[in-house]
């Protein structure tokens, strides 16, 4: 056993629904614009261009159901993603291969400082302080494929204090799970604990204090996150 010289940082733990075992998190990836819909209320094309991916970091996922309004901004959006969580990994993994390495689903926040990640984006500069803030990563409990299969059609939506913001269906996202995993396996290392979260639907919008957030996805069921 190593004596370490500081504290040891924890491990990110996550629930697994129906299971008093948890999903210890190692890495999380993120992709940007897997939704033709919300790639163009983005302002950008929705014609397949290759997938590009930013990171949030493994203790920015939440399954605490509350959101805290992160400082340093006035414009946080919402965008309710599946995340895709894995069990092994490796390098140059085939599409056909894949899934073979998911271990669960669940539902997800990709939380975002709006108003940082477009002074971000104007400068040409990575997206970090608008992305990958404390807290930013609302995430329910994991669903394993062995108790839910692989999910790649069903509907995905968020409301706001019980009004429809977003909604779409997993079957509209550009690159399938499947790609992703063996798209990132090409550039990165993939290991268990590694965690993807698939893009949003189009619909994102601002949340504010005191409002609640309300994601469902078929086979995931639903999940309330309080901004507090
Ligand atoms: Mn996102």
């Amino acid at each position: 056993m190593s004596h370490y010289a500081i504290p040891a940082p924890r491990v990110v733990e996550l629930p697994v629904a129906g299971n008093d075992a948890v999903f210890p998190v190692r890495r999380v990836y993120c992709i940007g614009r897997n939704y033709a819909a919300h790639a163009i209320e983005m302002g950008h094309d929705p014609n397949r261009e290759p997938p590009f991916f930013f990171q949030k970091n493994p203790d920015n996922l939440d399954p605490s159901g509350e959101f805290p309004y992160p400082a340093h901004s006035s414009d946080v959006h919402h965008e309710v993603e599946v995340a895709v969580m894995l069990k092994s990994g490796g390098t140059n993994i085939s599409v056909d291969d894949a899934l073979n390495h998911v271990y669960g689903y669940a539902l997800s926040l990709d939380m975002t400082r709006r108003d940082l990640q477009g002074e971000q984006k104007k400068m040409g500069r990575p997206w970090e302080i608008g992305k990958a803030f404390e807290r930013s990563a609302p995430v329910g409990p994991i669903h394993p494929v062995s108790e839910v299969g692989h999910l790649d059609n069903g509907s995905i939506t968020l409301k706001i204090d019980g009004e429809l913001k977003q909604e779409g269906d997993l079957n509209q996202m550009i690159w399938k799970v499947p790609e992703m995993i063996s798209y990132l396996s090409e550039y990165f290392e993939l290991a268990a604990g590694d965690v993807i979260l698939s893009g949003t639907p189009s619909g994102v919008g601002p949340v504010e204090r005191g409002q609640t957030m309300e994601m469902a996805c078929e086979g995931l069921g639903a999940m309330t996150v309080k901004v507090v």
